[in-house]
């Protein structure tokens, strides 16, 4: 039997049977519904997007994988090309991995090995952000900070290499005064953090943290698995603050196979490539670089800039601001939006037991966690269709219900 994720097998409900999948849609044996959370943020691009599969079964004829260990392939190295020139300024080294906490635990062995190699000794601390998440992988949830879901982390007692600061400039500077000599790296969910509960800061965070990184020689680590591919309105956060290494997944291959990749700045790389075997980077996930997960995200890539990806996502910013305008209720605390991401916060959990049923029986897929209802909706999505999963949301407060 399957055992599920993040849940008590005991009192689960009976998961929903998924008989075909197509745009937003999800159909099930009571018909169809619009999935407006985008299975795990990942689908952006919409369910069986055409062009995508074709891609990955024009590539499954030729093989369906080949190892990169001392073997390379065509879709690999066009796909490293690719976000070569794709990616901002020096993000040139791409090291792939099956998934995103994998390339996160890829970019903190990075980060620790970049001192080590340069001869720095001592820096063995990471500073994340409260409320991050950064992967159930170990080295990821200690990065992260989401105590509801990585309890089994309390068998260990606090790591003091790991450090956790609010989304504040004022705990940033005090953060990198006190512990900078032990620091190999900062990492953070730039600007929208997901799984932490959909919270949003400001650039100007990020800012002071590229300054303070130079200043010390802390690299800077943007995880964009969840936020990359425009999902804040920006194509990626690192086109605003480049980042020293930057981690991409869900959406990479347009959701439709997973896969990651860990990418790295000329001078991350250049403290890694020597005549020295001992400074090389040990680590080689059996499918990273799949040919089919990177014939998926080539395609994702041409299609995103092909179909003006960036103007349907504003547009879905400017619908769910327009619909959200005046909407409020005493139960909830605070509404956030940005980019093609929207959430109510509500004071009490309790508040949204029940709404998958009710957003159900409306045709609309969700899934709220904790005190988040939100929607991370396909960016393919019709304005008839995102005004329907943004009713059904508000209709869960209306006092006709
Ligand atoms: C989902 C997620 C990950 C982990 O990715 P997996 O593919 O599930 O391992 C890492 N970081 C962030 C920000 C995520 O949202």
């Amino acid at each position: 039997m399957i055992w599920y994720p993040y849940t008590q097998m005991k009192t689960m409900e009976d998961p929903i049977l998924i008989t075909d999948a197509h745009g937003v849609f999800l159909e099930t044996p009571e018909g169809p519904m619009i999935d407006s959370i985008s299975s795990w943020w990942a689908m952006d691009f919409g369910y069986r997007h055409p062009d995508i599969t074709k891609a990955i079964t024009d590539q499954a004829e030729k093989f369906s994988h080949v190892m990169l260990g001392g073997l390379t392939h065509e879709p690999a190295l066009k796909l490293a090309e690719k976000l070569k020139g794709w990616l901002p300024g020096d993000l040139n080294h791409c090291f792939f991995s099956d998934s995103g906490s994998v390339a996160v635990e890829v970019a903190l062995k990075m980060a620790l090995q970049y001192h080590l190699n340069r001869g720095t000794e001592g820096r063995t601390g990471v500073l994340a952000l409260e409320h991050s998440y950064h992967g159930d992988t170990f080295q990821a949830m200690k990065a992260g900070d989401d105590p509801d879901y990585h309890f089994v982390l309390e068998a260990f007692g606090p790591d003091p290499d790991f450090i956790h600061i609010p989304a504040e400039e004022d705990a940033l500077e005090e953060a990198f005064e006190r512990y900078h000599g032990r620091l190999s790296c900062f990492i953070a969910e730039p600007l929208l953090q997901g799984a932490g509960g959909m919270r949003m800061y400001d650039i100007s965070f990020l800012e002071k943290a590229r300054r303070l990184c130079d200043r010390y020689d802390v690299l800077l680590i943007f995880d964009e698995v969840a936020c990359g591919f425009g999902r804040t309105g920006n194509r990626f956060v690192s086109d605003l603050v480049l980042p020293d290494i930057l981690v991409l997944g869900k959406a990479l291959t347009g959701g439709h196979i997973g896969h990651a990749v860990t990418v790295a700045r000329d001078g991350v790389f250049q403290a890694f490539y020597s005549d020295d075997p001992d400074k090389a980077l040990m680590h080689g996930p059996t499918f990273m670089g799949n040919p089919l997960a990177c014939s998926a995200a080539l395609k994702a890539i041409e299609i995103f800039d092909r179909d003006d990806y960036m103007s349907k996502i504003r547009r879905i910013e400017e619908i769910t601001r327009r619909e959200m305008a005046g909407f409020s209720d005493p139960r909830i605390r605070e509404i956030r939006i940005m980019g093609a991401c929207v959430c109510l916060e509500v004071y009490d959990e309790k508040t949204l037991d029940g709404f998958p049923a009710f957003a159900r029986e409306r045709g609309v897929f969700n899934r709220p966690f904790l005190n988040y209802l939100y929607a991370m909706v396909p960016y393919i999505i019709t304005e008839e269709q995102l005004t329907q999963v943004l009713t059904v949301m508000k209709d869960w407060f209306s006092k006709e219900r």
